[in-house]
């Protein structure tokens, strides 16, 4: 594997093949770069080659490292993909453009909170347990679209997306499309799907955002 600049081409001409392939406008699907467990001096390379849209699952690592990033590189769009505990939802308004992973009442209620408090408005999408896997973090499918309507009438926040992440073990596709039938019924725009083994498929499924992290800072 070549180094994360070298890796981050290869994967923008994957995704501009896959849209292609799915006649897709050309840059319908973002590439979020995942760079959690990567420092500062792995990732600076990776923004000066151009990229903007980063992934982060942990508040505080995020904390100790793209403050000073967003200060030196205009145009940062921070993503949180990691669960959200309500206690952080401060930090987390003050830090990330998007947060990928409400999933449940409270959260929804701290993040209008802090959101009117800080007068920043971020881009929020709903994660849904496609796989109903009891580890694993999002709503149940069967209540995803009521959640997304009380996130929009009880506290007022436009919910932009879905996201999922399919468990690990199965064919993925099935858990796209069922993401994508629930974004249409819950009248959401946006799909954030698939990771680097599956962000072509995805594409194809409809992903208008993939979060690719180890096709580009090799393993973590
Ligand atoms: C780590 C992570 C990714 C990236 O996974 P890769 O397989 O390394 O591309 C994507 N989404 C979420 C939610 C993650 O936590």
């Amino acid at each position: 594997m070549g180094n994360a600049v070298e890796q981050l081409a290869l994967v923008k001409a994957k995704i501009a093949d896959a849209e292609r392939q799915a006649d897709r406008t050309a840059g319908s699907a973002t590439l979020v770069a995942v760079s959690k467990t990567f420092d500062a001096e792995t990732i600076r390379p990776v923004i000066e080659a151009g990229q903007r849209v980063f992934g982060e699952n942990r508040v505080q690592e995020a904390q100790g490292k793209w403050p000073a990033l967003k200060g030196n590189f205009p145009g940062i769009e921070l993503h949180l993909i990691g669960p959200l505990q309500s206690n952080k939802a401060k930090e987390a308004v003050a830090l990330f453009d998007v947060i990928e992973t409400v999933d449940r009442e409270k959260i929804a209620a701290e993040l209008a909170k802090e959101m009117a408090r800080q007068s920043r408005t971020l881009k929020l999408y709903v994660q849904v347990n496609t796989g109903s896997e009891p580890q694993k973090a999002g709503i149940e499918p069967t209540e995803a679209v009521g959640f997304v309507q009380r996130c929009r009438d009880t506290h007022g926040l436009a919910i932009e997306g879905l996201m999922c992440i399919p468990p690990a073990d199965e064919n993925p596709g099935p858990h796209f499309a069922l993401l994508e039938k629930l974004a249409r019924e819950a009248d959401v725009g946006k799909l954030s799907m698939g990771m680097s083994g599956d962000y072509e498929l995805a594409i194809a499924f409809g992903a208008t955002s993939v979060r690719v992290g180890s096709a580009i800072f090799g393993s973590r």
